[in-house]
């Protein structure tokens, strides 16, 4: 029989709405069975394992993912696939860290929550979770298997380092602009096994737990003062830093602005441009106003998230690669999270 582990780490998903109280408080998945019968009726063991403390996702921390990787380690060889209750505010930040801190993975890990508590009227937990289980134990049966960090979200499977929560207020919460999707819940569990990644090499599952989390985001906009830049470029020991730029890569032309990215970039630290668009690719150079970019040395982020390049800076500068090491792999596809184009 399949054992499937289900990690609690709080959200929306895990609440319920304490009448004293009069506020939604996490609920006791010791109960869960009791909440939803159905999963008495998946032929596969079910065993949970809650954080302390259960948090908003607005909370969550680079060592926080460093504790559910080390939880999935521990385990790993128990179970046939890995089940993370995450709130859905940063739930895209936690899949793609995690798509590049669980190395040689080959069992699914997918993250889902809800929009509304579990014990809602018209929740849409009970199906997240539900057909989260279900391909976590199924899949197998229909498809070479998923070996990566997904996210499931009202009824659609996406590989965890391509999405971006999109709306706060509808059940789509997710979407994957620049990958399609790798499954789709409807009468049946439709697989698209071409979109899944694979592995050539077969080496053991292993985690990287170190993180460098000083690594900067700089979202442009009209306006942005020297001020704010200097700032942000001169903070101590950054490392990394991701530019969210306009279109397919487009900032300002000014010298100042040039000036003081060029500096940076001499003073050793590395940046990675990506686009503010969700969907596209940066393209450096295809506009004047990328072109000096390119001439500095800011390295193009191609059709990465912005979630995505700010962990993989975390990811790459905690394994202590020089800056070179760092340039060569922001620009290779590690965990299916960039597109190449040769
Ligand atoms: N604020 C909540 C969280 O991200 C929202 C949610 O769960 O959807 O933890």
């Amino acid at each position: 029989m399949q054992k499937i582990l289900i990690i609690y780490t709080g959200g929306t998903i895990g609440m319920t709405y304490d009448t004293d109280l009069q506020t939604l408080v996490p609920f006791d998945f010791g109960k869960i069975y009791d909440r939803i019968p159905e999963l008495k009726r998946f032929n596969c063991k079910i065993d949970f394992y809650t954080f302390h403390p259960l948090i908003d996702s607005s909370d969550m921390q680079p060592k926080k993912w460093v504790l559910i990787a080390k939880h999935i380690y521990k385990h790993y060889d128990e179970y046939s696939g890995f089940i993370i209750l995450h709130g859905t505010d940063t739930m895209s930040y936690t899949a793609s860290a995690l798509s590049f801190m669980l190395e040689n993975l080959s069992k699914p890990v997918i993250l889902t929550g809800s929009q509304l508590p579990l014990e809602a009227v018209r929740t849409d937990a009970r199906t997240n979770l539900i057909t989260a289980i279900e391909i976590v134990s199924t899949h197998k049966q229909y498809t070479d298997g998923i070996k990566e960090v997904c996210i499931f979200f009202d009824n659609e499977l996406y590989r965890g380092n391509r999405t971006e929560k999109y709306t706060s207020s509808k059940f789509d919460a997710f979407k994957s602009a620049n990958f399609p999707i790798l499954a789709e819940a409807g009468v049946h569990i439709i697989y698209h096994e071409d979109n899944f990644l694979r592995w050539s090499k077969k080496q053991k599952f292993r985690i990287d737990e170190k993180l460098n989390d000083h690594i900067a985001l700089l979202k442009l906009y009209p306006g942005i003062t020297q001020n704010f830049i200097e700032t942000v470029l001169k903070m101590p020991q950054l490392r990394g830093v991701v530019i969210e730029s306009y279109g397919a890569g487009n900032a300002p032309t000014n010298k100042t602005f040039i000036d003081a990215l060029q500096e940076a970039i001499s003073s050793g630290i590395v940046m990675v441009n990506v686009s503010q668009c969700s969907g596209g690719s940066v393209e450096l150079g295809k506009y004047e106003s990328s072109t000096q970019l390119q001439q500095i040395g800011v390295i193009s982020g191609g059709d990465m998230t912005t979630e995505s390049a700010l962990t993989k800076l975390m990811y790459l500068f905690g394994k202590g690669l020089r800056n070179t090491q760092v340039e060569k792999f922001l620009v290779k596809n590690l965990r299916g999270e960039l597109t190449v184009i040769s």
